[in-house]
């Protein structure tokens, strides 16, 4: 308070300095309850809880957002026994039917449906998570499309020179990768090449300019490089 009869200029720097004052402290005590309201809800500050609000305001939901980033689980399946299985699998390789081409209307491999459905199943269950997702594995996420609540994926031949159906010899694609792979231009002595040689479980590939990794479980890879081996060696 000013003493009594004290001139009063409205105008006087040293008063509007004192109003300046109890304003920012009347603003940081808004500040800190903001700050801490937006932490009690696991923000990291009252401007990070506004801006979300702002997203909320603009319809974006969470629960989508969620579901898109929360990562996946690739799927992963492993043989207890990979030496008898690859043991196995090379038995069968030996015994399975070549492709053939019958002339009706049109050409086609009376074989090709009954081969589509067994890989259909093989990859359905190598490259389904434990969540029951099932995954691309060019772009190594979750298939795209569900028709009828199923995954629409494409089976597609792996090493495409090989003239028999090895349920193993096939890639579990979304659409779009499966076109990438048909039309990329790959080289089949390298990819037999990359399968055999590679140390992980991804072998890098460029289809048409664009560097991709494919991705398999340990078993589908194990198979395939037993099918490969037993193929490249000379099956008769
Ligand atoms: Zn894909």
């Amino acid at each position: 308070m000013l003493p009594e009869g004290f001139p009063f200029d409205p105008g006087w720097q040293w008063l509007k300095a004192i109003q300046f004052g109890e304003e920012a402290v009347k603003k940081s005590e808004v500040y800190r309850q903001n700050q801490s309201s937006a932490q009690a809800f696991g923000f990291e500050s009252a401007d990070r809880a506004s801006k979300w609000a702002e997203l909320d305001k603009l319809g974006v939901s969470p629960d989508e957002l969620l579901a898109g980033l929360k990562k996946r689980d690739l799927p992963d399946k492993a043989s207890p026994n990979p030496e008898r299985r690859a043991g196995k699998i090379a038995d069968e390789t030996r015994s399975t039917p070549e492709k053939t081409c019958e002339t009706r209307e049109r050409t086609v491999d009376p074989d090709y449906g009954g081969a589509q459905g067994d890989a259909r199943t093989y990859l359905k269950h190598q490259y389904t998570n434990d969540d029951g997702v099932m995954f691309c594995q060019l772009c190594q996420d979750s298939q795209p499309v569900i028709l009828n609540g199923e995954p629409h994926f494409e089976a597609v031949d792996c090493v495409s020179c090989i003239s028999f159906h090895y349920e193993q010899n096939n890639l579990a694609l979304c659409p779009n990768h499966a076109a990438m792979y048909k039309n990329g231009g790959l080289a089949p002595d390298a990819l037999q090449r990359a399968i055999l040689e590679c140390e992980g479980q991804k072998i890098l590939l460029n289809l048409a300019g664009n560097e991709v990794e494919l991705y398999f479980t340990q078993q589908h890879l194990s198979d395939l490089r037993a099918i490969l081996a037993n193929v490249c060696s000379g099956r008769d």
